[in-house]
């Protein structure tokens, strides 16, 4: 397709064409088609129309439908392409169609799975804490429906059980209160005695430590089972002596938790600052950095 109306000079401006990208003038090149895109004024709004398109293309880095505008006077470029036929046309459409819909294909695959290993882990668990053959009676019997709902419950209601920091709430309310209670400071030590408050630390504030949540929520029922068998033997059905198991071990753990908190309190909070030994060349020996 030729441009005779470019393409020919016709006032006394025209003859003074100069391309802005690559600077050459109508004299260069008779051949080369030219094109004022934009509102631009004098010889500048001049430039050629392959100049014009490979620096578009520069531009546009790849993205063909992306908007380009003259860097002088900010018009947008109109850009024309040549008439689609019917069948690429639907090709065109179906292709944004699929462009715009995988990410949520995607994002559907993903929790889809989520789901259905929150299903199989409830699932696993239920026959864990009840036994193999309990455990499948009772889903048999269950409505699906209800199935479905209840067991990705399971570990989502262990990971927000999880997240009680039931310790720490026990251990400020020690804090707070151990000065009345003189024979329980024995173990803890005075808490008037300390030189400062230490400042807190965060929980919660890495992924570590959510992945560690996540470990020990999904792992308990199976510590559960663990110890109520060694501990609670003697009781015969399966979900009291899992329970009870849980219950134990949460404890335990909860009061070593609180025990090994406190000390780390007490650690920081009784830490002090040496002064520099100035002395230490004339005693020639070197100090202990501990302490
Ligand atoms: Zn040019
Ligand atoms: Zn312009």
């Amino acid at each position: 397709m030729s441009d005779n109306h470019t393409r020919s000079p016709s006032s006394k401006d025209d003859s003074r064409r100069s391309c802005w990208v690559c600077f050459a003038t109508e004299e260069d090149d008779r051949e080369a088609s030219w094109v004022r895109p934009c509102r631009c004024r004098g010889t500048t709004k001049w430039v050629h129309q392959n100049c014009l398109q490979r620096w578009i293309d520069e531009k546009q880095k790849g993205n063909s439908t992306a908007k380009v505008a003259c860097p002088q006077c900010n018009t947008e470029y109109i850009i024309i392409f040549p008439k689609l036929s019917k069948a690429v046309y639907l090709m065109d459409i179906a292709d944004r169609i699929i462009y715009k819909t995988c990410p949520f294909v995607a994002g559907g695959i993903f929790i889809g799975s989520v789901y259905w290993t929150a299903v199989t882990y409830g699932a696993v668990t239920v026959m864990q804490v009840l036994g193999h053959k309990e455990g499948m009676n009772v889903m048999e019997k269950a409505d699906p429906l209800f199935l479905l709902i209840g067991l990705p419950t399971i570990p989502v209601m262990l990971i927000l059980g999880k997240m009680v920091r039931w310790e720490d709430y026990v251990l400020r309310l020690w804090r707070k209160h151990s000065s009345k209670l003189p024979f329980l400071s024995f173990f803890f030590d005075e808490y008037s005695r300390y030189a400062r408050i230490p400042a807190e630390t965060a929980p919660l504030s890495d992924p570590i430590s959510a992945t560690r949540v996540l470990c020990g929520a999904l792992i308990l029922p199976t510590i559960a089972t663990i110890v109520g068998k060694l501990m609670f033997g003697s009781v015969h059905s399966n979900f009291q002596r899992t329970l009870l198991g849980g219950i134990a071990f949460i404890t335990i753990k909860g009061v070593l938790k609180i025990f090994y908190k406190q000390q780390q309190y007490k650690r920081q909070a009784n830490r002090v600052v040496n002064d520099y030994p100035l002395t230490q060349d004339l005693l020639g020996s070197a100090p202990s950095p501990t302490q």
